[in-house]
């Protein structure tokens, strides 16, 4: 394949290159070239580790924060509660599923169309090893 701007027939595809810049040691360790790491490919989305840190996150703000929610909302039965008292863990507990929950539907759907669409576009990618300019196969 030609480089379209310094006609070089020296090109390759990124997948390749990429491939070919990370150096895997004896340890197991792997590294990775600058010039691999510009032809990383697209990151999905995190659909564990990230929504079960939202979860965790919601539920403990929950647990701190529903206690004085009778200050400044009519919710009398939130008076004189403490965070760990039953009905406020409960609480906090489900609205950390259900942003857990919502946090991996994003993902997974993220990951279906754009995360894809971003991954066939990277698979296409061509890189001039002469003047390092980047197009796509078509
Ligand atoms: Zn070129």
């Amino acid at each position: 394949m030609q480089c379209p701007r310094c006609r070089s027939q020296y090109t390759q595809s990124v997948k390749i290159a990429y491939s070919q810049a990370i150096r895997t040691g004896e340890s197991g360790y792997t590294t990775i070239s600058e010039f691999g790491r510009s032809l990383e490919p697209p990151q999905a989305r995190s659909e564990a580790g990230v929504p079960l840190g939202i979860a965790f996150g919601i539920a403990c703000g929950s647990m701190l924060l529903l206690p004085a929610v009778h200050t400044v909302a009519p919710l009398p039965w939130l008076a004189g509660l403490s965070p760990f008292d039953t009905p406020v863990v409960v609480v906090s507990i489900v609205l950390g599923l259900l942003a857990g929950f919502w946090s991996v539907v994003s993902a997974l759907v993220h990951n279906d169309s754009v995360h894809r669409s971003e991954m066939r576009k990277w698979e296409r990618g061509v890189i001039c090893r002469r003047c390092g300019f980047k197009f796509r196969r078509r």
